[in-house]
């Protein structure tokens, strides 16, 4: 499809989109009129970043229409599951919550449930749900999120319970309305879905290929965000450095970093996440030459052993994966390495596993999410043979705690003393008197301060280091 006629079905969906928005948001006002109140929802929104981001064009479109979002699910008249496939018992855990409210429905007939995201592009699980949770009114997916209007309208009015899935689409929905957690901070898509297919991954099934934004339609949307008031960006794709790839002009992730670091208004770029096979020259040269971008590049190695890479099909070696690094560390010596680790893949063997303390102890981490193998259905690594043993997963996975958590604190306490800008994030879960911010190298650092300073950028002194946060006190500038 050229990027025309791309363009124009965009066009007429978000007109179809937003005929449907008028009509449901004018529904509304009569509800309210007659009720006193609006309706209200709440959204449960389980696993990653990609899906905090999806719950937050859910609730801008309920916001749209006229709903008003609240905490408490007793309270809601719209509850949504947005569902995750990747976590461990994810199956399990959104099914034990909608027992819990199914019986909330019993004595609350009129309130309508509905679940979407990656759980419910699966077929199996789907009519699992339904013959289980047959008061479920709603089920959408991850290329349907925009239907959402046109499914509650359905049940509103028709009385119909809801479905609506699609496997895969080169369509993307721009402009939808979004609710966003934090003023100064915001999630912007660039890709959706992924090409890798590794080995152990539904994303692909359930997300569909890679599809990448205009670079115009994100630019527009940052500067909007900047005039809003937010001052740092994330930017998702499951793979961002293939960014472009499928795009008329072969917009490369580099290049789009250079136009939105001239964007006035937003100090801080972050991306999430860098395969290492897709990690060019030109972008280690923009993440240096551009000053919003962070110093932090979160490169996911999963397994140091090249036999279990190829299992996983990452399609990168132990070699190159440690030649990116030097570089990165060459060309910017301050650069923070995060990283992604499985333990345990089918047929991992107890020096495959060596050989991932070893790329951890090469690397030196500054940080890391570490995963304990577990079967997705539906995937190759799933019907591999030679799957480990809990027992020995375990052990495997202390065994690699305790190799990287010490160099987790000795990167930390190589702070100590120094002072790092802040943008300060809330008031700390532990303390009223203290704020909680990250540095753009993604390190927490907690200090004493008051909650008008949220969303400011301050300058923080280092004086103690744990290895998941740091403390420090405010330097007067
Ligand atoms: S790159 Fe691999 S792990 Fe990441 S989303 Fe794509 S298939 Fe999954």
């Amino acid at each position: 499809m050229n990027k025309n006629n791309t363009e124009a079905i965009n066009t007429e969906n978000t007109k179809l989109a937003s005929d449907r928005i008028i009509e449901l948001r004018n529904n509304n006002e009569q509800y309210f009129i007659m009720n006193g109140r609006r309706k209200t929802f709440h959204i449960l929104t389980y696993g990653c970043q990609m899906n905090e981001h999806d719950s937050e064009k859910i609730g801008g479109m309920l916001t749209s229409i006229g709903y008003e979002e609240t905490d408490d699910e007793k309270n809601a008249d719209l509850v949504i599951f947005n569902t995750c496939l990747i976590r461990e018992n994810a199956e399990l855990k959104v099914f034990g919550k909608l027992g819990e409210v199914k019986g909330l429905k019993r004595n609350k007939p009129d309130m309508m449930v509905a679940v979407c995201g990656c759980m419910m592009q699966k077929e199996e699980i789907r009519q699992k749900l339904l013959k289980k949770f047959s008061f479920v009114d709603i089920i959408f997916g991850t290329n349907t999120i925009q239907e959402l209007p046109r499914l509650i309208y359905n049940v509103e009015v028709n009385k119909k319970k809801s479905v609506d899935i699609i496997d895969n689409t080169e369509l993307i929905y721009e402009n939808m309305p979004k609710t966003r957690k934090f003023k100064y901070k915001a999630l912007v898509n660039i890709t959706y879905g992924c090409n890798n297919f590794c080995t152990y991954c539904v994303v692909p099934y359930v997300r569909g290929r890679e599809k990448s934004r205009l670079p115009g339609e994100i630019i527009n949307e940052i500067k909007m965000l900047a005039e809003d008031g937010c001052k740092e960006i994330t930017l998702l794709g499951q793979n961002v450095n293939s960014y472009g790839n499928n795009l008329d002009n072969k917009t490369t992730f580099a290049e789009l970093l250079y136009e939105l670091n001239k964007i006035d208004g937003i100090e801080r770029i972050r991306f999430m996440t860098s395969h290492p096979k897709d990690l060019t020259d030109d972008l280690i040269k923009a993440i240096k030459e551009c000053d919003k971008v962070c110093n932090h590049v979160h490169l996911p190695v999963q397994a140091g052993s090249n036999e279990i890479l190829k299992r996983m099909n990452r399609r990168y070696t132990k070699e190159h994966y440690l030649n990116l690094v030097e570089k990165l560390k060459k060309e910017i010596p301050d650069v923070a390495i995060t990283t992604d680790i499985i333990v345990g893949f089918p047929g991992e063997t107890e020096e495959d596993f060596q050989e991932t303390i070893d790329i951890i102890k090469k690397v030196q981490y500054d940080s890391a999410f570490t995963f304990l193998y577990s079967v997705r259905e539906g995937t190759k690594a799933a019907e591999m043979e030679d799957q480990i043993p809990d027992e020995i997963k375990h052990d495997r996975f202390d065994r690699l705690l305790d190799v990287l958590y010490p160099i987790v604190l000795e990167r930390n306490s190589r702070c100590i003393g120094r002072e790092y800008p802040v943008l300060v994030e809330s008031v700390s879960r532990t303390s009223e008197n203290y704020l909680t911010g990250r540095t753009e190298h993604f390190r927490l650092v907690h200090f004493k301060g008051s909650e008008e300073l949220i969303g400011k950028t301050v300058n923080v002194k280092i004086t103690n280091v744990k290895t998941f946060h740091m403390e420090g006190e405010i330097v007067e500038q």
